[in-house]
């Protein structure tokens, strides 16, 4: 009999928590998994949850299952296996039914679907979800695109199941078809680069000031409670706190130094080159991650070139404080940047992203949760139609306060060899930014010399050319 409100396939770590989730909040789900035995463990462990959850051994009788208009939640493997899965689902289906994918996928998939979908009776919704496994199970930021009527038909159960931020859910309709994936995408590739960023300023403790991984954890614990308060900085001093069982030492010391990645973060710096907007915090830290799985190559360049080794890290003073800001000065950037590439998708996708509302939903649930995140809603609700967050009033001044930190830190580290890509990006980024008068003059002029390209001249409108191939 179909009794529950709603569905949701793929019962993997983001899955599974999510139908706890949405059971705990009093809806009837259906739950349904390519391999049985998931929905078996899964049905078995829900506890005193099981009465609300309606384990099903095939799609037909998941389809079944479900009251009719029937919102049915996809959360499995992005790419082609949410394809096999909505080909599979579709003749099952009947008008009106939503189907939903929660997954991280490309954007470009989801407008893809979105319009493959758009004149057969069912709607389509790409929905981005952050938070992890805990934030699924017990709130995480939900950015919803689709068509603002298929949003009203489901946010009940979505403002439900996200998480909360003064009372307020983490979730929202952001606008039409991919918008939803295309923000949780630039969510990530920000997350990437806040995440790079602390990891340079732990290299600079470990390897330019020999400090212990605990000594650190304290640091990083105490810049919790100021700017910047944060989730990532949160976990990061209860990470370098753990020691390892086996060895006795910080686990942190005995983890391979190669990172992972899914695509997200590499999305957002290839979308953010297609949009014409720069976001070299991004690009830094994804092709940091690309560097450090590279292990056997970076062990021989350490063999043949020689690691430098050029003394402590000094900056005078209280290095701590400066290192607070300098990663503070980093992180400004790195939002900038991701704001406006979203800024700028916006425009050139019709969706009318609002600004204030993604920098609210994120403020809770979502892995890049922070209290910057509330200076930056406020930033943008009184400045709306800003075309940078650093020309706000406040972060403005932050990006003034914080200069001198940024600055001295990214100089010292490369005075002594330790690698900062993503801050020394902010510092270029921003002394850049602030130049009125920059080089591409002399690029305009080398383009004109080779490929008749032409310029524009300071002092009149119009094209011009030089006299360069005069008399060669
Ligand atoms: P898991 O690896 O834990 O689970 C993968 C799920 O996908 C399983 O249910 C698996 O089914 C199913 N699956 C894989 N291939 C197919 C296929 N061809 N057809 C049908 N089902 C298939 O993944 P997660 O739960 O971590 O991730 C799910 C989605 O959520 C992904 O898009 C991921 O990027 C996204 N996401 C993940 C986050 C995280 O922190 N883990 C955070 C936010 C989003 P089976 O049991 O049969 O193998």
């Amino acid at each position: 009999m179909a009794s529950a409100e709603i569905g949701v396939i793929g019962l993997g770590v983001m899955g599974a928590n999510l139908a706890l989730n949405i059971a705990d909040h009093g809806f009837d789900v259906a739950v349904y998994n390519r391999t049985e035995e998931r929905t078996r463990e899964f049905a078995a462990g829900a506890g005193e949850l099981s009465s609300k959850i309606i384990p099903t051994g095939s799609l037909e009788e998941f389809v079944a299952a479900i009251r009719p208009p029937r919102p049915v939640i996809i959360m499995i493997k992005a790419g082609d296996p949410v394809d096999q899965q909505i080909a599979a689902l579709k003749p099952l289906l009947e008008n009106n039914d939503i189907i939903i994918d929660a997954g991280n996928a490309n954007f470009r998939d989801t407008m893809r679907r979105f319009e493959e979908l758009k004149d057969t009776g069912l709607t389509f919704i790409g929905m981005g979800v952050s938070g992890g496994e805990e934030g699924a199970r017990f709130g995480p930021s939900i950015m919803v695109g689709g068509t603002e009527a298929s949003w009203n038909r489901v946010s009940d159960v979505i403002n439900a199941i996200s998480a909360k931020f003064n009372d307020e859910p983490c979730a929202a309709w952001l606008g039409e078809n991919g918008a939803g994936h295309f923000v949780k995408t630039i969510h990530n590739g920000i997350e990437y680069a806040d995440m790079q960023m602390i990891a340079e300023i732990y290299g600079i403790m470990r390897d330019g000031m020999d400090m212990k991984a605990p000594e650190m954890a304290g640091v990083f614990d105490a810049w919790n409670s100021g700017p910047l308060d944060s989730f990532l900085v949160e976990i990061t001093s209860k990470v370098l706190a753990t020691g390892d069982d086996k060895t006795g030492k910080p686990l942190v010391d005995v983890i391979l130094d190669a990172a992972g990645q899914k695509g997200t973060g590499r999305w957002s710096a290839i979308e953010s080159q297609q949009m014409a907007v720069p976001a070299s915090a991004i690009e830094a830290a994804v092709g940091a991650r690309s560097l450090s799985a590279m292990t056997g190559l970076r062990a021989e360049a350490e063999e043949l070139l020689g690691r430098p080794d050029l003394g402590r890290f000094e900056v005078g003073g209280n290095a701590a404080a400066l290192l607070e800001q300098a990663l503070l000065a980093g992180k400004v950037a790195a939002y900038a940047q991701g704001f406006a590439v979203m800024a700028a998708a916006s425009k050139e996708f019709g969706w009318n992203l609002p600004m204030p509302i993604i920098a609210k939903i994120w403020r809770a649930g979502c892995i890049i949760r922070s209290r910057f995140l509330d200076e930056i809603s406020e930033a943008f609700t009184k400045t709306p139609d800003v075309a940078n967050l650093v020309m706000t009033p406040e972060f403005s001044r932050i990006v003034k306060e914080t200069d001198t930190a940024l600055r001295t830190v990214v100089a010292e580290a490369v005075r002594k060899g330790l690698p900062v890509p993503a801050l020394s990006s902010a510092v270029a980024y921003f002394d850049q930014l602030r130049r009125a008068r920059g080089t591409a003059n002399l690029i305009q002029a080398q383009r004109d010399f080779f490929g008749a390209h032409g310029f524009e001249r300071i002092d009149g409108k119009g094209e011009n050319h030089g006299p360069w191939n005069m008399g060669n």
